[in-house]
């Protein structure tokens, strides 16, 4: 049975720590230094770079002193370090930590790094610390957890700009695919790793080209791509031996026996493994040597040189118990019954059949390395013309091959799942986030416009306080001087002494006046008589209080409708409306008889008090007003109220008709009223006060 590269899975712990450490050494040597093309990526500490990549070019350091060189790395980092350095140097020494078996600690400082570099938001620096996570990860055998990062990875790393970053970004996706049998999205991968490079400017760059060429046959043989991959180590191997990459050169010649064995060409496969096993040796990579002797009894085994096959296997069989190598204890047994079989000895199959069953039970044994392992045994028992177990065990790989296509089926489905969930978990978060940004965003905006909303009340109802208090500042004041102006016109209006209207409230009273009006209306002119004497006899402030009196008097007598006026010193006037003749005498009389009925009472004293009153229509004696209007009517009473004075007072005389026409009597109605009634041009009527 032939050993594939795959069987490094099966190794020791510390085994694949060993060749993890080599890969990511290669990896990491092959992508130090960047371009100085590339304008806009990150800055970095030459200093550091330059150490970093000197450890990268040196694997003469054992892993203590490469411990106490990194250490000393990290401690040479300042606040003022560019962070993409401080993470290299801090990926490299957690690295160095995992294979130091200290894990924790390893996984610890990644958890410290990733909380500086997801604060910072660099997206160069955020890939790296992740590709370092998943590269340890991936070698500790937690392939799940690593595959489960890789969308994460492959979104950082198509925003990173530092092509050594994305450079060991592709390559660790790569492999990874490669693990997963995605073959596709491996050499993808590869590509982009292949397209970084182009952007990297070093002295390491042959390096760097060599690995990308080693991994590129390791997935062309896992494609079945024989010949393809036969091509690729022979544009490298040499190339690699000659520069001192003595890894990549065991990697690629061991491929290439791997690609030649599985077409069938032997000898040629003999020769790659020969300069793989010499390389191992240099190399002293023991278990490789097992791997590699067992695979030389193989391909004895299939030249027919069994003997030779023999004596490699025997090799291999002393040098896997030494190293309790286990898992390729049975393989090798396995081969050796085979070759017992084919050289006539039938105990052989006992051998194989043991084998067989310790393969069956070994749960970390691939499907793969069984069905191969299988189609042996059945070609051993054709070879004894056992045709029933060999049908069996035929019916057996059969069914295997068909649980192969289930699994493999199921483990797509499985990492699309896994893809989904990882997705999914990523879209969850970021919608969570989303949803929080919203729901605080709508917070803010409530609380905002409740602030608003409260402020704007309480503009609100200081405002509406303050225009209130306007209003009513104004409304009062406008009161005030309301009340003042009608105080002030009432004042202008009305006489101090008696309270009565003044001469001027009837001269407005009058402009107001509806000439057209076709009621008859009066004027009623009051002189109290000899008022001199009263002011004579009980001095001027009881003539004061006796015109009071008189106004009260005349205020009893006169009606709603009329109008009562002071006209002068003790002259008084009624205005009455909608008044005939014949009330208008009688409103004389009651005048007459309201002043002189009852004597004024003032103190101790009665004083009798009398008035002359004259008095006129309007229309005067049916004459139209434009002739005769209110002014000349009222001289016209004004004439009247004299001839009543010298008629002996206590009386009211008025014209009361014309004879004539007036403008016949016109002369004398407006000079000398005498004369009118002595022509008898007009009637004078003459009403008698009290004991007149
Ligand atoms: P007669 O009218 O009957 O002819 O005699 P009389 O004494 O009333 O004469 P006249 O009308 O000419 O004089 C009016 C007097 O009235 C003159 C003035 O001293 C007095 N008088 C006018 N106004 C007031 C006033 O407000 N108070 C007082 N106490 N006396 C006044
Ligand atoms: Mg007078
Ligand atoms: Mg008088």
């Amino acid at each position: 049975m032939t050993t594939t590269m795959n069987s490094r899975l099966r190794q020791p712990s510390f085994i694949k720590y060993a060749i993890g450490l080599v890969c990511l050494v290669i990896l990491c040597l092959s992508a130090s230094g960047y371009a100085q093309k590339v304008v806009d990526i990150p800055p970095t500490d030459a200093d550091i770079e330059a150490q970093l990549d000197s450890y990268l070019g040196d694997d003469s350091m054992s892993s203590a002193e490469t411990t106490t060189f990194l250490k000393n790395v990290v401690e040479q980092l300042t606040p003022a370090t560019p962070l993409m350095s401080v993470v290299r140097a801090k990926a490299y020494y957690a690295s160095q930590l995992f294979y130091n078996e200290e894990s924790k600690r390893a996984y610890s400082l990644l958890d410290v790094l990733k909380q500086q570099v997801n604060a910072s938001g660099l997206v160069d620096a955020q890939a790296e610390v992740l590709a370092t996570r998943m590269d340890l990860l991936n070698i500790e055998g937690k392939r799940g957890d690593a595959f489960l990062l890789v969308p994460e990875l492959e979104r950082l790393l198509k925003q990173t700009l530092t092509p050594r970053v994305r450079f060991y970004g592709y390559n660790l996706l790569s492999s990874i695919y490669v693990d997963w049998r995605r073959y596709e999205d491996a050499l993808k991968h590869l590509l982009a790793a292949q397209t970084a490079l182009n952007q990297m400017d070093s002295a390491l760059n042959q390096g760097r080209r060599l690995y990308l060429l080693t991994s590129m046959a390791g997935i062309q043989n896992s494609l079945e791509q024989w010949s393809a991959a036969i091509e690729t180590v022979n544009s490298a191997v040499s190339e690699a031996q000659q520069a001192g990459h003595d890894v990549l050169a065991y990697d690629l010649w061991f491929a290439k026996y791997y690609a030649q064995a599985s077409l069938g060409d032997y000898e040629n496969a003999l020769d790659s493994l020969r300069n793989a096993y010499l390389l191992a040796k240099k190399l002293e990579l023991d278990f490789q040597k097992v791997i590699i002797l067992n695979n030389f009894g193989d391909a004895f085994m299939k030249l027919g040189q069994f003997e030779e096959a023999e004596k490699h296997l025997l090799e291999a069989r002393e040098k896997a118990k030494a190293l309790e190598f286990n898992e390729m204890l049975s393989t090798i047994d396995f081969n050796l019954g085979f070759i017992a079989v084919k050289q006539g000895d039938s105990l052989g199959i006992k051998q194989m059949e043991q084998a067989t069953d310790e393969f069956r039970e070994d749960e970390n044994l691939s499907s793969f390395e069984l069905e191969q392992l299988l189609g042996e045994l059945a070609n051993a028992y054709e070879t004894l013309g056992n045709y029933r177990m060999q049908a069996q065990v035929l019916q057996e790989r059969l069914t295997l091959r068909q649980q192969i296509s289930e699994q493999s089926q199921q483990q797509q489905m499985a990492e699309l799942q896994a893809v989904y969930k990882s997705r999914d978990n990523a879209q969850q978060i970021a919608l969570l986030e989303q949803q929080n940004a919203l729901k605080e965003q709508i917070i803010a905006n409530t609380r905002q416009q409740q602030v608003v909303w409260t402020l704007f009340g309480i503009a609100a109802a200081i405002s509406l306080i303050l225009l209130l208090l306007l209003y009513r500042k104004s409304r009062q004041a406008n009161q005030r001087l309301n009340t003042a102006n009608v105080k002030l016109s009432d004042q202008s209006l009305r006489d101090p002494l008696t309270g009565l209207l003044n001469r001027r409230a009837l001269q407005d009273a009058m402009l107001k006046r509806d000439v057209n009006d076709q009621y008859h209306e009066g004027l009623l002119l009051l002189d109290i008589d000899h008022f001199k004497r009263i002011n004579d006899k009980y001095g001027h402030a009881t003539g004061d209080a006796v015109l009071t009196e008189i106004s009260r008097r005349l205020q009893n007598v006169c009606r709603d409708s009329d109008m009562l006026v002071r006209w002068g010193g003790e002259e008084f006037l009624f205005y009455v409306r909608q008044v005939e003749l014949s009330s208008l005498k009688r409103l004389a009389s009651r005048i007459l008889e309201a002043i002189a009925k009852d004597p004024i009472k003032m103190g101790e004293e009665l004083i009798h008090v009398t008035t002359t009153i004259g008095f006129s229509q309007l229309p005067f004696a049916g004459v139209s007003e434009d002739q005769v209007d209110w002014e000349r009517a009222l001289q016209i009473a004004d004439m009247a109220l004299y001839t009543g004075k010298t008629q002996g007072r206590n009386r009211a005389c008025g014209v009361t008709a014309l004879h004539v026409d007036y403008q016949q009597a016109r002369k004398a109605l407006e000079h000398d009223l005498s004369e009118a009634v002595e022509q008898n041009w007009v009637e004078l009527t003459t009403i008698k006060g009290p004991n007149a």
